[in-house]
């Protein structure tokens, strides 16, 4: 019999997953090139052939067993030393080796985060909508996650709410930014004002809050936007970075963790967070992947590619009268449902063969998350699917 704490899990399992099997079973019956599946957040830009020939020069140049081996659990020295020197270089920060720690991609650098600074009954506060793994990533530790409502005008995190969701049991803030599933980036303005907020609250508290900034799509900021680098406004900000999205390695499982030195406990919350790691069952970040950063830690994504689809996206939906921010980054729009239910929204849109994910499964209902990390062609394709879907809702009268 499994846990009860995992039962609910396994019920709801993710409703993400549940779209991109109907996707596989649509493709199966009209052809995967009729279907258009935006419900996914799998990069369809292929890894620089610089990443993968770099991961071929490490496996025939490198000492195998050095290349296979156990490392210090924080990770390899040099690749630490890596992303230090080129955070610093790239946002005029401090970092060295000791403050960076090599994680499993985001998802297992929050969690290691989480484990290091979680008691059962703590709180977490994030702003809707957000990705909602982060739900149960609280919930492994017994701590309680508490949400924000949304401001739908902009996406943008409501300060004034944030402050008075603050409690005693407070022990973090969680941001995405840029944002998963809205496309909005909090800009430096709205950052330096959240921390002016958390510093105030720490001084009511008598405690450190920190600010965990989750930041799989940091590279990936379209018409010169600027994501701000949250260590320079917030001594007690943790970032979590992941190479999935910027150098389309989802699959490999790998990202780091950075502790900036004037954070409060700074050299035990570090040691906690690879402690963690280790404890979660992780035990050191995938070895191949840290080898290859060395040679690979300023490479870049094709860019262009998902600002094409944001644009041809974005252009075609506006035009047929659909409702939504202009993303500035990721690769997501989030779009308004026409009906107030937008379950009964994607409903309809499956009918046209045109498959995205409810606003709910992001703590937002009324809105819908379309991923354009998919080819050009199929956007293209999908647009006068999307031109009959708005026909049905009469939004383009
Ligand atoms: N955080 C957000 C906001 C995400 O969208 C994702 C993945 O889509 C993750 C974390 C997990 O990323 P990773 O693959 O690096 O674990």
């Amino acid at each position: 019999m499994i846990s009860k704490k995992m039962r609910p899990l396994v019920e709801n399992n993710s409703a993400i997953r549940v779209m991109f099997e109907e996707g596989k079973r649509l493709a199966g019956l009209y052809g995967a090139e009729n279907v258009y599946d935006f419900s996914l957040g799998n990069p369809n830009v292929p890894a620089p052939s610089s990443v993968n020939q770099a991961i071929a020069d490490v496996l025939l140049e490198e000492d195998s067993v050095t290349v296979h081996g156990y490392m210090s659990n924080a990770g390899f020295s040099d690749t630490r030393k890596a992303v230090a020197d080129s955070l610093n270089r790239r946002f005029g920060t401090r970092f060295n080796e000791e403050n960076i720690v090599m994680i499993s991609g985001a998802a297992g650098g929050l969690n290691a985060v989480l484990k290091a600074i979680l008691d059962p009954g703590d709180e977490v506060v994030t702003f809707a909508p957000y990705f909602l793994e982060y739900r149960n990533y609280v919930a492994n530790y017994d701590a309680r996650l508490v949400e924000v409502p949304p401001d739908t005008e902009t996406f943008q995190p409501d300060l004034a709410a944030l402050r008075n969701m603050i409690t005693e049991r407070t022990r973090a803030v969680l941001i995405n930014n840029p944002n998963n599933p809205t496309g909005v980036i909090y800009p430096k303005e709205i950052i330096i004002r959240m921390a002016e907020v958390l510093r105030e609250r720490e001084r009511t508290y008598g405690h450190s809050i920190y600010l965990i900034s989750d930041e799989p799509y940091r590279e990936l900021a379209y018409d010169g936007a600027q994501v701000p680098f949250v260590t320079r406004y917030y001594s007690n900000a943790i970032v979590v970075y992941s190479f999935s999205k910027s150098l389309s390695l989802p699959g490999e499982r790998i990202g780091y963790v950075a502790v900036p030195e004037d954070a409060e406990d700074a050299e035990s919350l570090t040691q906690a967070v690879v402690i963690a790691n280790r404890v979660l069952g992780h035990v050191n970040a995938p070895s191949l992947m840290q080898r290859m950063l060395v040679r690979c830690i300023d490479e870049e994504t094709d860019l262009e590619a998902y600002d094409r689809n944001r644009k041809l996206l974005y252009e075609g939906l506006t035009e047929c009268g659909f409702q939504c921010v202009k993303p500035q980054g990721a690769f997501y729009l989030f779009v308004k449902s026409p009906t107030a239910d937008e379950n009964q929204f994607c409903e309809a849109a499956k009918k046209h063969n045109i498959l995205f994910v409810p606003g709910s499964s992001f703590a937002c209902p009324g809105f819908v998350r379309i991923a354009y990390c998919v080819s050009c062609d199929t956007i293209r394709r999908s647009l006068p699917a999307f031109e009959k879907l708005a026909e049905e809702y009469h939004l383009n009268m």
